[in-house]
């Protein structure tokens, strides 16, 4: 019987010296995971990060990720690299045109009301660009 397969959202900060090594790679090859990046900045010089999707059986995710530590490189399960406020939010509805996936949307139809569906969200940060009351935020 097959594994079930499963999406994880995760965020690896890397420190400076292990910056270059192709994680992404041996994620792929040898630990059979599909991978989407979302946002990344990975230079030799500074710490970097990655923030990605992994598809795969919870047991190839775990070993993955036990590699990842091997490198001294920090995983943060949250996933919540864009976040969105909805003290600040004053549902003007300026940032569901922009946002390429619906993770902004309108989430009351009655009443107009704007909500954040963080799994949609892909981190194009477009809606941290064209909010006008600073609700959309990115951890980054
Ligand atoms: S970062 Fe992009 S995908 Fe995510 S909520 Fe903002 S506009 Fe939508
Ligand atoms: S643009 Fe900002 S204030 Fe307006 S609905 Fe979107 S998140 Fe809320």
């Amino acid at each position: 019987m097959n594994a079930t397969m499963v999406t994880k959202k995760l965020m690896l900060f890397f420190p400076r010296c292990e910056c270059e090594k192709p994680i992404i790679y041996h994620l792929v090859k040898d630990h059979n995971l599909i991978v989407n990046v979302y946002r990344a900045k990975v230079t030799p010089e500074e710490e970097g990060y990655l923030v990605l999707d992994v598809t795969g059986t919870e047991a190839d995710i775990d070993k993955a990720m036990a590699f990842v530590r091997t490198f001294n490189v920090t995983i943060n399960y949250s996933g919540k690299g864009v976040t969105w406020d909805p003290q600040q939010c004053t549902h003007c509805g300026h940032c569901i045109v922009h946002c390429p996936t619906g993770a902004l949307h309108i989430g009351n139809p009655k009443t107009r009301e704007v909500a954040f569906s963080e799994k949609d969200c892909i981190e194009c940060l477009a809606c941290i660009r064209v909010c006008p009351f600073g609700a959309c935020a990115s951890a980054f």
